[in-house]
C-alpha cells in the first residue's frame, strides 16, 4: 500500500506541495469524493452532442462573439483518463474545390458527462478559450477568467475530481500516466495547424 506522501498525483502537477498535501490524506482517508459531492452538487443535463453544441455556441455567442464559427462540439469516448487530452480544439483543414476550408472542432472527454455542471463549464471555457488564444499564457487566462470568474478554482477542482475518478477506477488508467495528462491541454490535430 502507498503511504499518502507518494500517492502520484499526475493531474495536479505543477500545483505546490502544500495544496496537494490535503489531498494525499483525503484520498487516502476515502473523502475525496465527498469533499467534491459537497462543494459541487449540481449535475447538468448535457446528455448529447446537440445540446453541448448548442451550449458552447451559447458561450461563445456571449464571450467570443467574433472568434470565427465553430463546426463541432462533441463528446468524445477515446479522451479518457490516461489520454494526454480531456478537451481539444482542433482544426480541420480540407480543400474544397480549389479553395482551403478550415473547421473547428471541439472534442471534450465523454468523463466530462456525469461531471459536475461548473466542471464541464470550465472545461469548454478552456477550449472555446483557445479560439483566440493558442498558448497557455497570461491573455488566455484572463479570457478564461473573463468568461468564468471562478476559473482558476474550478480548474484546480476539476483537476481533484479527475483524480478522484482515476482512484475510483484504477484499471482504466496507466501505472504511469505522463506528466502532462492534464484536462485541458489542446491536442496537435492531423492536418493543418493544431488548435
Ligand atoms: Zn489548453
Amino acid at each position: 500500500m502507498t503511504t499518502p506522501a507518494e500517492t502520484p498525483l499526475p493531474f495536479l502537477g505543477g500545483y505546490p506541495e502544500q495544496l496537494l498535501a490535503p489531498v494525499r490524506l483525503a484520498l487516502a482517508e476515502g473523502t475525496l469524493g465527498e469533499h467534491l459531492q459537497r462543494r459541487y452538487p449540481e449535475a447538468h443535463g448535457i446528455r448529447s452532442d446537440t445540446l453541448l453544441y448548442e451550449h458552447a455556441a451559447a458561450l461563445k455567442q456571449r464571450h467570443l462573439r467574433h472568434a470565427g464559427p465553430l463546426a463541432k462540439v462533441v463528446f468524445d469516448n477515446r479522451l479518457q483518463l490516461d489520454h494526454r487530452a480531456l478537451g481539444t480544439l482542433t482544426t480541420v483543414s480540407r480543400v474544397q474545390g480549389g479553395n482551403l476550408k478550415s473547421k473547428r472542432e471541439i472534442r471534450i472527454s465523454a468523463v466530462f458527462k456525469q461531471a459536475p455542471a461548473q466542471m464541464l463549464e470550465m472545461i469548454l471555457v478552456h477550449e472555446l478559450a483557445h479560439l483566440k488564444e493558442r498558448e497557455h499564457d497570461k491573455a488566455f487566462y484572463g479570457l478564461c477568467q473573463h468568461m468564468l470568474a471562478d476559473y482558476h478554482q474550478l480548474e484546480f477542482d476539476t483537476r481533484l475530481y479527475l483524480t478522484w475518478l482515476a482512484a475510483q477506477r484504477p484499471a482504466s488508467v496507466s501505472q504511469t500516466p505522463p506528466a502532462s495528462a492534464l484536462p485541458a491541454e489542446p491536442e496537435p490535430s492531423g492536418p493543418g495547424p493544431a488548435r
